[in-house]
């Protein structure tokens, strides 16, 4: 079978997972640590070192290794929050250009640098498992936007895999607690505090889909803090530390970890500052009094997510809690607080959301069954119609698989066939976006405005288009297969997207002309054979009128003024009131 590795992609430390024999298995690296630091560091020569070897490097060499690096991933230098840029490190920022970081005179990309975190993982798993990985799940922030998970994806291609699918954390975590056999709609709240960012999730389960109905936290805010500030107060308390002893902050690391099962812990450290040598009993109470007031930074975010959600607390079914800090007792009493149930403790936190890729990636390998797959378009479905507009049929980011249809009408009299012009894209204008195919639907001769055609885009599992076109007259129909529509580049995406934000507005104005444009053609066209149907039965007053309104439309389709034209356009509709009405009346003695 065809193995897919399930990856989290952490700020801090990274894992890596792959099903065996239907359980979701963690693979450890050459020393036995299923926890590999998300760091980097640069050498004089020869190739960088990734890992824990790498994170030993952060006292010795701070300039030149790299950590927290998902912080700044499909970043440009103008969209960096206040304090990311805050590292030992130097980085690059250009507005508008994507973030790079220097580390031997030379610029990287935040992918680059991941790329060679994910290599070193894949290279420990294909150790661990004998033989070659090359397809992967990766897990990214609910909150990421389109350009961080592209960066992503392409990161895990710059190591050499095929990224199958994005994951939400949030979701994988889920996936991991097994909340999507959960019945009926559920909500649930993810509560996510990692060493360097809390995150906070409300999802809706429903048929095994999850869905994220708000995000919210803080890029800033985790167990560094907490170390951050245990160091401070020991040394406020007397014990004169510099800040930087690698070997204490590892101590109190340590102390901190087990004062989550102990409610003592004695810290001993010889000989750490010259002769000097540190002896110490440290509390929980005490390390609760520390922590107490950045775990309760955490309470506004989770009451906004469930605001922003339109939840209260009583609507969620199950909290669940994910990142190493949430093994602290304090962390799970404020938590059981904020939601007014206990959260659900029943997986290891740290390993939950690389689970839950693991079980994404299994599903993707058919080794786990049952479960929903889910995966979104990355463009706007749709085909070009009157005026050069392009008609949207399957939005950017819907849930795949997905069938949406509607139905087109002809434009000219006697039009035999329609050209289905197949498009992919952002922009308003059919022009501006990728022809991904067209065919000819025939059908009847009919006057213009008659023939209907029913247009259905359907993207199966495997993310393949499925164009049909049906005259619903003679239900003659011809189908066509188009296998680009999902597998799109991440940087073709990531164009399109920005190029229509750039033209949004030309795009709209645009649009709108275009379609009071249509309109008024359309109009005038009524006008003419109406006229020649019934004209005898209008009075020489009422035409005038009518003629008048038409020339006025004529005119102002000279200008380009959209207002104008839609104005006359207005005022021509009601002037044929009286012409329609007497077509009808005719349509109906014709009937009788
Ligand atoms: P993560 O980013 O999920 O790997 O979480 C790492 C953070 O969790 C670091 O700040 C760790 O010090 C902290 N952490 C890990 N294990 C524990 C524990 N047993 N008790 C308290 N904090 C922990």
């Amino acid at each position: 079978m065809d193995h897919v590795v399930g990856i989290d992609l952490g700020t801090t430390n990274s894992l890596i997972g792959v099903m065996e024999a239907g359980f979701p298995i963690l693979i450890a690296d050459a020393n036995g640590a299923r926890l590999t630091p998300s760091v980097v560091s640069f050498q004089n020569d020869g190739a960088p070192i990734v890992g824990q070897a790498a994170a030993r490097m952060r006292e010795v060499k701070p300039s030149e290794t790299i950590y927290s690096i998902k912080r700044f991933i499909g970043l440009r230098g103008d969209e960096l929050r206040k304090g990311d840029a805050d590292v030992s490190y130097t980085l690059e920022r250009r507005r508008g250009q994507p973030v790079r970081v220097l580390a031997n005179n030379e610029p990287h990309s935040p992918e680059e640098i991941s790329a060679l975190i994910l290599q070193k993982l894949k290279s420990d798993a294909e150790t661990a498992l004998g033989h070659a990985v090359s397809r992967a799940v990766i897990t990214v922030p609910a909150y990421f936007n389109d350009a961080q998970r592209s960066a992503t994806k392409r990161a895990g291609e710059l190591a050499g895999f095929r990224v199958e699918r994005i994951v939400n954390e949030p979701t994988a975590a889920a996936l991991a607690y097994g909340l999507d056999k959960l019945e009926g709609r559920s909500k649930i709240a993810v509560y996510d505090l990692g060493g360097g960012t809390f995150d906070i999730s409300i999802l809706e389960l429903n048929g095994g889909v999850f869905e994220v109905l708000a995000t919210n936290g803080n890029t800033r805010l985790g167990g560094d803090d907490i170390d951050r500030a245990l160091l401070k107060s020991i040394s406020d308390t007397g014990n004169r530390i510099p800040e930087s002893l690698v070997r204490l902050s590892q101590v109190l690391i340590e102390a901190k970890h087990r004062l989550s099962t102990e409610e003592k812990v004695a810290i001993d450290v010889p000989f750490f500052d010259g002769a000097k040598s540190l002896h110490l009993d440290l509390a929980r109470e005490e390390l609760e009094k520390v922590a107490r007031p950045i775990i309760e930074q955490t309470r506004a975010h989770c009451l906004r997510s469930l605001a922003d959600a339109k939840l209260t607390s009583a609507d969620l079914d199950e909290v669940i809690l994910v990142g190493g800090v949430t093994r602290m007792p304090l962390v799970r009493r404020i938590v059981a607080e904020i939601f007014g149930r206990e959260p659900n403790t029943s997986q290891n936190p740290d390993e939950a959301v690389a689970i839950g890729a693991t079980i994404q990636a299994g599903i993707l390998s058919g080794a786990v069954r049952d479960v929903v797959l889910l995966d979104v378009t990355p463009l706007s479905l749709g085909i070009e119609t009157f005026g050069g507009l392009m008609n949207v049929i399957i939005p950017r980011n819907s849930t795949i698989p997905i069938k949406a249809g509607e139905m087109f009408t002809t434009a000219v009299n006697q039009q035999r066939s329609m050209s289905i012009k197949v498009l992919q894209g952002e922009r308003e204008m059919a022009r501006d976006n990728w022809p991904l195919g067209q065919f000819e639907i025939e059908f009847e001769a009919a006057p213009k405005g008659v023939a209907r055609v029913g247009v259905q885009f359907e993207i199966d599992a495997n993310g393949i288009l499925h164009v049909l076109a049906r005259d619903t007259k003679t239900g003659g129909e011809k189908i066509v297969e188009i296998d680009s529509a999902v597998d799109v580049s991440d940087e073709a995406v990531e164009a399109m997207i920005s190029e229509s934000l750039d033209h949004a507005f030309d795009d709209m104005s645009e649009r709108v002309w275009t379609e009071a444009k249509v309109k008024a053609e359309e109009m005038l066209n009524a006008v003419e054979a109406a006229f020649a149907q019934v004209g005898d039965s209008v009075d020489a007053r009422e035409k005038e009128m009518i003629q008048q309104a038409a020339t006025r439309v004529r005119e102002a389709l000279g200008t380009n003024d959209t207002r104008g034209l839609q104005a006359a356009n207005a005022a021509l509709d009601e002037a044929t009131q009286g012409l329609a009405a007497a077509l009808v009346e005719k349509a109906m003695q014709a009937a009788r």
